[in-house]
């Protein structure tokens, strides 16, 4: 494992007053090195002359020893297991260290996470001094929930524009992050489309995008400072950026690589394939059939797509990757068909296609908060799995007891919290949930009154 050295100002700090931080990822540092917010949150705290600010993941947080706070970013629900038992651990050798949880999942609902936690952050803390404020203990704080102070309502905070004060323009990085050795540069954060089951609109909502002198000044900083010459564009939808085609012309007359994170079929134009040179381009329709993709509010037709392959294919993309969902809110039997008609379709025209299919999870602060998790999706899958290999298409598709326990986590409450506390893994929780007859309370429809998000205003 890579060293991860924040460039902090510790030459200019008063020894004595120092209070040392950690920033934990609960996951292997490959996971954790692709992960903006982990650079984003220790660029932001080298910034305060008396905090010394270190990085951790699950590899070495046992190094962390007789620390001031504790802060840890949680990006998947089932991270919660590492970090529950990180946190056991570390309680016992950092007696004085106060628990601070952030990060997507602690917007949507930390309900269930509350005994194991000093305090939450729900936001983003650009342009605040809440992270430092929590350092001292006060947790009196706007977008803070502590058990000290439990308030009713707690607001999400956000900066109103984003700008380069905060940017982590050094970023250690390695070859084993999901991006290889790249700079990580955010064009922008939330996403002006409407897809009714999206967690990242609804929590990051208004749509945020940088400026594009600020990008290139950004890309050219970074690529510099880090070594590397190749940039990994972050943003929820890539394609919806305003000035991508000249932000990627820019960084192609540089020489560097330019991988984007996410593109929408209705997005890929031959100006932008012609700039990026992929070699597999990856398309999300999400639903199968035309009528489910206008109910989700995808707002992409068969057009669309079919569009971006023709332009894939003229720019000689050797793989197309496909994303959908099943489980959705009204799908019928011929929704799923359309599935395996669309990637069918594609195969036809691209030679390699490989499809990604998971239950539809519905996630607080979304259309579909209330919604049921669809059980049978494991046999849909499995159907459109049969179907599609016989065409020789490659499906992947997540662990589907994995996905159960996502979705009781992300709608959980105190109860869940304390299952949770008892289980090691997802296996565990399950296992325990369903003995105890709870495990339908998660998974059916969500009673409004119940659902204990509804503390948190998200927008
Ligand atoms: S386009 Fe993507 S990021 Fe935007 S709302 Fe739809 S699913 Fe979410």
């Amino acid at each position: 494992m890579k060293k991860f050295n924040i460039k902090n100002k510790t030459e200019n700090k008063d020894k004595n007053k120092i209070k040392n931080v950690a920033i934990l990822y609960p996951n292997k540092f490959k996971a954790g090195i692709s992960c903006l917010a982990v650079h984003i949150l220790a660029e932001h705290l080298s910034k305060f002359k008396e905090i010394d600010t270190k990085v951790f993941f699950i590899e070495n947080y046992e190094l962390i020893k007789n620390f001031d706070a504790v802060f840890i970013t949680l990006q998947y629900e089932n991270d919660y297991f590492n970090a529950l038992n990180i946190i056991k651990s570390l309680k016992k050798t950092n007696p004085n260290a106060i628990f601070v949880a952030g990060g997507p999942c602690i917007m949507q609902n930390f309900f269930p996470l509350e005994k194991y936690f000093d305090a939450f952050i729900v936001g983003e803390i650009e342009g605040t001094n809440v992270m430092a404020e929590l350092v001292n203990r006060n947790f009196n704080l706007n977008g803070v929930y502590s058990k000290y102070t439990k308030p009713k309502k707690i607001k999400r905070i956000y900066p109103k524009k984003l700008t380069i004060d905060d940017y982590p323009i050094y970023q250690p990085t390695s070859e084993e992050s999901a991006y290889g050795k790249s700079f990580l540069l955010e064009i922008g954060r939330g996403c002006p489309r409407r897809c009714k089951f999206c967690l990242a609109r609804a929590i990051y909502y208004p749509p945020r995008f940088r400026k594009l002198e600020d990008l290139m000044y950004l890309a050219e900083e970074g690529i510099k400072v880090n070594k590397v010459n190749k940039v990994a564009l972050i943003s929820p939808s890539v394609g919806d950026y305003k000035y991508i085609v000249e932000l990627c012309n820019f960084l192609d007359e540089k020489g560097v690589q330019v991988s984007p994170s996410s593109l929408r079929a209705d997005t890929i134009t031959e100006e932008l394939m012609k700039v990026l040179k992929l070699k597999t381009l990856t398309i999300a329709p999400e639903a199968g059939s035309e009528r489910l993709r206008e109910f989700i509010k995808k707002d992409i037709s068969e057009e669309d797509i079919m569009n971006a392959v023709d332009i894939a294919k003229k720019f000689n993309v050797e793989k197309i990757k496909l994303y959908f969902m099943v489980g959705l809110p009204t799908e019928t039997e011929e929704d799923v068909e359309e599935i395996i008609n669309l990637s069918k379709k594609i195969k036809n025209q691209i030679k390699k296609v490989e499809v990604s299919i998971n239950p539809m999870i519905p996630k607080p602060h979304t259309d579909f908060e209330m919604e049921p998790f669809d059980l049978s999706s494991k046999q849909k899958v499995k159907y459109i799995e049969k179907k599609l290999k016989k065409e020789n298409i490659k499906v992947g598709t997540e662990n589907f007891n994995a996905m159960v326990c996502q979705c009781v986590l992300a709608r959980g409450d105190k109860i869940i919290g304390d299952y949770l506390g008892r289980s090691k893994n997802y296996s565990q929780l399950l296992s325990s949930l369903k003995k105890d007859k709870l495990l339908g309370t998660y998974l059916s429809n969500i009673d409004p009154k119940k659902a204990p998000w509804k503390a948190i205003e998200i927008k």
